[in-house]
């Protein structure tokens, strides 16, 4: 079966990994500073334009990405890839620039409940945590990226209104950040909820400014990359391996496989320099590195 590409989708996509990051702070298994160094390498030489490097959170919180530091400075980096890190305060602002990073990413929410459980703050907290984040790292020339979590539901307040995120992203985009990703974090979307969120999102925001990060908890993160496509956004996030699992739903799969995202755009005839069978050896490698490590 052939799937037909829609009709308003680009010819060519972003894929944004965030393994490094996302996949590996909820991995249980602690991974060698070295095999992650290696990871965010395979990964940029497979031909992915952005690779989310790790963390700067507090290391008691994540003890994962820990050595968020000297994975930073060991990673040699391509030219013309990205290598965001994620920052939530100020103080994990003069870590990450301590280390030299290019570019940052914030993490907010949607709903008040996830902020709280997550970030340990309103949103309204989050947001001036962010102000001096936001003023510094583009005072030092950096990129910087929004997240909004639980976009499409949340595990404490269930549906979440297309106007709160609309609300939120707005924000972040105010504040100076480059680009926004609307987050499934719990897997809750639908190509139905995608579209009535971007009917919503794109009245007020530019398409291209917008990336949807997708979760397959229930197996539906491909179609709604789809729905997202045929609104023209044109940024999606991927996982190598559909690293990390889903911490509110134990044993389902978590972030979307990056290596599944490009097949499928591969097959709709989208292109993104990603080469698919590099990003399998990418995360081939990181499993043999943590079986090596007596971790896997
Ligand atoms: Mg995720």
């Amino acid at each position: 079966m052939t799937e037909e590409r829609a009709g308003g989708a680009p010819r060519r996509v972003t894929v944004v990994e965030v393994g490094p990051r996302d996949g590996l702070q909820n991995e249980p298994a602690r991974v060698p500073t070295a095999v992650k160094v290696a990871f965010v390498e395979a990964l940029a030489a497979a031909g992915l334009p952005t690779v989310e490097t790790t963390s700067f959170v507090n290391p008691a919180a994540v003890p994962q990405l820990a050595d968020a530091d000297a994975v930073v400075r060991a990673v040699r980096r391509r030219p013309g890839v990205r290598y965001p890190a994620l920052v939530p305060n100020p103080r994990g602002l003069e870590r990450a620039l301590a280390a030299g990073v290019p570019a940052i990413a914030l993490f907010t929410a949607a709903t008040e409940a996830f902020a709280q459980a997550n970030v340990r703050g309103s949103i309204e907290e989050t947001f001036a945590r962010f102000g001096p984040v936001v003023a510094r790292a583009r005072a030092e020339g950096l990129w910087v990226r929004g997240y909004v979590s639980v976009a499409f539901g949340c595990p404490y307040e269930g549906a979440v209104a297309p106007a709160a995120v609309l609300g939120v992203a707005r924000r972040l985009l105010d504040l100076g950040c480059a680009e926004v990703a609307l987050a499934d974090t719990i897997g809750a979307a639908t190509p139905e909820a995608v579209d009535a969120l971007l009917d919503v999102a794109l009245a007020h925001l530019p398409v291209d400014r917008l990336a949807l990060h997708f979760h397959d908890t229930r197996g539906r993160a491909i179609a709604n990359v789809a729905a997202g496509l045929a609104r023209g956004i044109t940024v999606f996030d991927g996982a190598a391996g559909g690293l990390g699992g889903c911490p509110f739903a134990p044993g389902a799969p978590g972030n979307l496989a990056t290596e599944e995202l490009v097949a499928f755009l591969d097959r709709q005839g989208i292109e993104t320099g990603v080469d698919r069978a590099a990003v399998i050896d990418a995360v081939a490698g990181l499993r043999a590195g943590m079986a090596g490590a007596g971790t896997g």
